[in-house]
């Protein structure tokens, strides 16, 4: 993939985490276009659950003090990332 390709994405998720959140991802950027054609509504949906567990495990980090119930916290995060970069990659 190439490396534009890879900051659209990245721009593009950032946009489309707090887009959903509030329902609908219609952020008309350069970034969240390319990526919305790329990838496609029935993609969009498929994540849209993650996204969701995504932005709840970021506000429940911010909540949690540092200690052992926030690094597994932050270790699920991690893997919602993961999931949610190879949900967009298939
Ligand atoms: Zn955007």
């Amino acid at each position: 993939m190439s490396s534009l390709m890879n900051q659209f994405k990245a721009t593009a998720n950032a946009h489309m985490r707090q887009e959903m959140e509030r329902g609908n991802w219609v952020c008309q950027c350069e970034a969240c276009h390319a990526i919305r054609s790329l990838v496609g509504l029935d993609k969009m949906l498929a994540v849209r659950p993650l996204v969701r567990e995504l932005h709840q495990a970021e506000q429940r980090l911010a909540e949690l003090p540092a200690g052992p119930e926030r690094r597994n916290y932050l270790e699920q995060y991690l893997r919602l990332h993961d999931q949610l970069a190879d949900e967009l990659a298939k």
